[in-house]
């Protein structure tokens, strides 16, 4: 709903020269819209818009890009940008062993991301790796990030709930200086709301510890919230960090913008799922996609920008729909747009991350090999014989096999792949595209 407005009004926006203070407003206004709806704080969203209109008023539109268009771009680019641009990932620049100190609110995700941390730096960096826990509130949480650790393959450092965080975290360090530990990680108490004492806790070890990262862990799903807990940890110590938790589930993830502009902290990594290989280095670029909701809207310009017909696109998202009357001529059109927008797996990147997963698992050179092949095919019968495909029989297909360069077989197979294509068009009535283009690929 929300993408469909912002496309209409990209398409009003055509044929204007220059992006104006009247032509942007209906547009920014959708924008701001948007990361309302992803939970993106509102004086941060006021903040963004203003940016965006101060960058996108008077500039002049390029090439075949129109007003709507460029402010689309516009906005992705100052989306990303704001949340961080290039790959953070963990500094352990400091004399070893490198202190990681994991600051956030209870269910947070801090104790998971500890054991997932650590996972990333015994693989990804090949460190030696030692874990602690200062959460002595709660020993159940103690014993979680001993099951945690072993499972990411670090160690563990022994804590109980009758001893003071700071003599943990202090034989801790000792244990592993001793030991040549490359890195420890601090795991600590969570708090269900900001609270003093906690927050003083945490300061002192910090002021102990002198970590070289001070990650700031919060829950993608915080929406509103995020702002003013972020605020609180922002001012008890220097964050150096984030890491956004929980981006596997509906959320659109506005609370990235949020605290990334509170605490100016760069956002380092995001967790994708509970488990223990369920880390991502966090990329600025998808997720700005992600909280606008709007990837396709993004892909589109592109798409428009390389030339791509979208009229014809528009009655040939119509036909698949419907199922009626979709023939080898408009299958033809469909293998021409695909290259036009720069081939299959251009498009798969473009798609929203969750379909661009799922289409992972496709051999992209071989579908495009596949793709030219059967347009050659295609290209080689005759108008009539495209539109009525039922009606190739064998002296056509010889024919047709002869002129594309291919052996009979091949043309049958395609046109046994259109039937198929063809049927599966009628029962699915749209929504299919990954099944559609996962045939279409071979
Ligand atoms: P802590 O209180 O900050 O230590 O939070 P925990 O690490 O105990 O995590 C709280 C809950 O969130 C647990 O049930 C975790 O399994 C879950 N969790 C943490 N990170 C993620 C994530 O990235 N994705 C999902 N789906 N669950 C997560
Ligand atoms: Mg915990």
């Amino acid at each position: 709903a929300l993408t469909d407005k912002l496309s209409r009004l990209v398409k009003e926006m055509r044929g204007q020269a220059r992006i104006t203070e009247s032509n942007v407003q209906d547009m920014l206004r959708e924008v701001r819209m948007a990361l309302l709806e992803a939970d993106v704080a509102l004086p941060v969203v006021r903040d963004f818009i203003a940016r965006v209109k101060e960058k996108a008023l008077g500039q002049e539109v390029l090439g075949s890009l129109k007003p709507g268009q460029t402010l689309v771009s516009i906005v992705n680019k100052e989306l990303a940008a704001t949340m961080g641009e290039g790959v953070a990932d963990i500094n352990l620049q400091a004399q070893p062993p490198a202190v990681i100190l994991m600051a956030g609110l209870q269910g947070a995700g801090k104790t998971t991301t500890t054991a997932k941390l650590a996972k990333h730096l015994i693989e990804r960096r090949k460190k030696k790796v030692l874990t602690v826990s200062g959460d002595v509130y709660r020993p159940a949480a103690i014993e979680q990030l001993k099951t945690v650790t072993q499972q990411a393959g670090a160690e563990w450092f022994p804590s109980t709930p009758d001893q003071k965080p700071l003599d943990i975290a202090n034989a801790a360090l000792d244990y592993a200086k001793k030991h040549y530990f490359d890195v420890l990680l601090v795991d600590t108490a969570g708090r269900l709301a900001i609270d003093e004492v906690l927050m003083t806790e945490i300061q002192q070890l910090h002021s102990a510890l002198k970590p070289v990262e001070t990650l700031f862990v919060v829950d993608a799903m915080q929406g509103q919230d995020a702002i003013n807990t972020a605020k609180a940890f922002k001012e008890a110590l220097p964050l150096t960090g984030i890491v956004l938790t929980k981006l596997d589930g509906d959320s659109r993830g506005g609370a990235a913008l949020s605290v990334r502009q509170i605490t100016g902290a760069p956002i380092k990594f995001a967790g994708v799922s509970e488990k223990i290989d369920g880390l991502e280095v966090f990329d600025a670029e998808r997720h700005a996609q992600r909280v606008l909701g709007m990837g396709d809207i993004v892909a589109l310009v592109e798409q428009v920008s390389k030339g791509v017909d979208l009229q014809a696109a528009q009655k040939m998202a119509e036909k698949i729909k419907s199922g009626d009357g979709f023939d080898l001529n408009d299958f033809l059109g469909q293998l021409q747009q695909m290259k036009q927008m720069g081939g299959l797996s251009t498009l798969m990147d473009k798609l929203p991350s969750e379909l661009a997963g799922k289409a992972g698992q496709v051999d992209m050179d071989k579908a495009e090999r596949e793709v030219r092949r059967k347009e050659g095919i295609i290209c080689s019968m005759t108008p009539f014989e495209r539109s009525k495909p039922e009606l190739i029989k064998a002296t056509r297909k010889k024919r047709i096999a002869a002129g594309a360069g291919v052996q009979v077989q091949e043309v049958n197979r395609l046109l046994n792949e259109f039937g198929q294509m063809q049927q599966m068009m009628k029962k699915m009535k749209g929504g299919g595209l990954m099944k559609m283009m996962k045939k279409m690929g071979g």
